[in-house]
């Protein structure tokens, strides 16, 4: 995917300089946000996962970037094996304290 996004930006002319990788990260936020917005005025599923999608189009933007050499495949699957090894609701302790 990071090789078709860098198609895409190299064609469309966007920011593409390692510089970059903090507004890219940016947007991704602000993606965030539209996907936040477009569930909260019960839009269709359609156009919260588009929304959402713009969020991983960004993120792999900024990974092609900052750390082009990592497989990006590879390491979500890594990190997903690594996150089955965490103990039940992991890093959610504070749910005792919300009363
Ligand atoms: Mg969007």
């Amino acid at each position: 995917m990071k090789k078709e996004i860098e198609k895409l930006v190299l064609a469309k002319g966007f920011y593409n300089r390692p510089e970059d990788v903090p507004r890219k990260l940016l947007f991704a936020f602000i993606e965030l946000g539209e996907a936040s917005d477009a569930w909260k005025k019960g839009k269709s599923e359609e156009e919260i996962a588009e929304e959402l999608i713009d969020v991983i189009f960004y993120v792999l933007d900024a990974s092609r970037l900052a750390c082009p050499s990592v497989n990006m495949d590879e390491m979500f699957l890594q990190k997903l094996r690594k996150n089955w090894k965490r103990s039940y609701q992991y890093g959610e302790g504070h749910r005792t304290k919300i009363r």
